[in-house]
């Protein structure tokens, strides 16, 4: 069960990050970003706070539509659908950005990338690091007492200046391993004997290319596959494709979501066996349990592989299952939901106060906004080898979505066209007001920014970049 310690190495930050007197947010119910500055402490935690081990589960790269949980016609899932048996499903979940720094930052600290400062553009020489008043869910979790331990798989996540290790006592950092490697050592971490409550950050790669890394897929398990995936790939297609998702030999597009559907039914086995052996311990109260995934993947449905450059629905639409000890099973379907509230929700699961720079919402609180706009937000050009998509911004109301591109706006009806294929701006009465929930959240976004102070410039040494070339984020 031991790791080999020559495969990790670990970064130790301040057990207690120090206290800040920063300015105080409110949430303008119109939009959820708009803030007001206050000076101000954090309140004090109420009386009787619970202090549940909060396990958050992070899975690279898995797009929800491909999970039996949420509907796929292939069993991918089925430890996943079993676990969530006993737990709150949101139906409806948008990831801020469809890549991972950003959107895994967005997770850890319940603010859009804009605002926390996570991002790159135009590959990765322009890159910045988290603002430096950002507080973070490792930090407020640790300041009330938590042990918070993080086992990174992605080398994104991996660079230290970037700010994400903020708040927790031990990063691991792991090279690209799957599933069964990160739950060994995550049960060693769990097994070991103390007292204080545990916020444990699991980072998974298992769905993430390059494809034949995994175990080959039990495509007799899984079944036939989509009908729409039976044919070969076209010219540009092929063209197209990242050089590191390459299948050798392979130029059908079933071929492609066969490894990726694999991939995720392996992550899924590992999971259950990591869920089995937790419903076995009784020394603690059961814990908190979010599974979660950064962004999604494409396989041409917009004329393209891979994920960063676009906003689209197969990018953007994740899972998000919530095990709360003692809550009944439930599928929330009226709310659109983000990752940017996954902090707020956990924090708030705990009965601690959700710090004030976190513009995210409890999702589960009686007062949630379920018309609130939700957003999402992508520059980069990964890879150098498709078309300049990049610098777009999207806005979803309940199921109307609009993105705005440098070839022009989109807007859809996810209800009629969950595939986002008939743009309609001229046709739809909510496209003036959808511009102007992006106008207003872009200058309170900056607004923020200013105040959480400037981004540093990080930059990445050879080995970060050599890393990050083997899952294709550079050329
Ligand atoms: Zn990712």
């Amino acid at each position: 069960m031991a790791v080999a310690t020559n495969e990790i190495s670990t970064g130790r930050v301040g057990r207690r990050p120090a206290q800040r007197t920063i300015a105080r947010l409110s949430i303008a119910a119109a939009i959820g970003v708009a803030f007001s500055l206050v000076a101000g402490c954090d309140r004090p935690a109420p009386e009787g706070a619970k202090r549940r081990d909060i396990y958050l589960l992070l899975v690279d790269t898995l797009r929800a539509d491909h999970l039996s949980l949420y509907g796929y016609g292939r069993p991918t899932s089925p430890n996943l659908d079993r676990f969530a048996e006993s737990a709150t499903v949101f139906e409806h979940v948008v990831a801020p950005a469809s890549w991972t720094l950003p959107s895994v930052a967005s997770v850890l600290t319940g603010l859009y990338p804009s605002a926390h400062g996570l991002r790159a553009r135009a590959h990765a020489e322009d890159m910045t690091a988290m603002r430096p008043a950002v507080k973070t869910l490792a930090g407020v979790l640790a300041s009330e007492g938590y042990r918070t331990v993080a086992v990174i798989t992605n080398p994104w996540l991996i660079n230290e200046e970037h700010g994400l290790a903020r708040g927790f006592e031990e990063y691991l950092r792991l090279p690209t391993v799957n599933a069964p490697r990160v739950n060994d050592l995550a049960r060693d971490i769990i097994s070991r004997s103390d007292p204080r409550p545990l916020f444990l950050y699991l980072h998974y790669m298992d769905p993430h290319g390059p494809f034949d890394r995994h175990p080959a897929s039990d495509s007799a398990a899984l079944g036939p596959l989509p009908a729409a995936s039976d044919r070969r790939l076209t010219t540009q297609e092929r063209l197209s494709m990242p050089e590191y998702l390459r299948l050798p030999g392979k130029a059908d597009l079933g071929s492609y979501i066969e490894a990726y559907d694999g991939a995720i039914r392996a992550w899924d086995q590992s999971f259950g066996d990591l869920i089995a052996w937790l419903d076995t311990r009784t020394s603690r109260p059961a814990p908190l349990i979010a599974v979660v995934a950064d962004h999604g993947e494409e396989f041409t449905e917009h004329g393209g592989w891979n994920h960063g450059e676009t906003l689209y629905e197969e990018q953007l639409f994740v899972p998000w299952v919530l095990r709360l000890p003692g809550r009944p099973p439930r599928r929330v379907s009226d709310r659109v939901v983000s990752l940017i509230d996954v902090a707020p929700t956990l924090v708030a699961a705990v009965e601690l106060p959700i710090a004030k720079t976190m513009v995210g919402s409890d999702v589960l609180a009686d007062d949630f906004d379920p018309d609130r706009p939700v957003f999402a937000e992508t520059d980069v050009r990964l890879g150098g080898i498709r078309d300049p998509r990049f610098a777009q911004r999207a806005v979803r109301r309940g199921e109307t979505k609009h993105i705005e591109k440098p070839s022009g706006p989109e807007c859809y009806d996810l209800a009629d066209d969950r595939s986002e294929r008939r743009s309609s701006c001229a046709e739809v009465s909510w496209h003036e007001r959808a511009v102007t929930d992006i106008e207003r959240w872009s200058r309170e976004n900056r607004e923020l920014a200013d105040l959480l102070g400037a981004a540093e410039a990080v930059s990445l040494d050879e080995e970060q970049r050599e890393r990050l070339r083997s899952i294709g984020y550079l050329d």
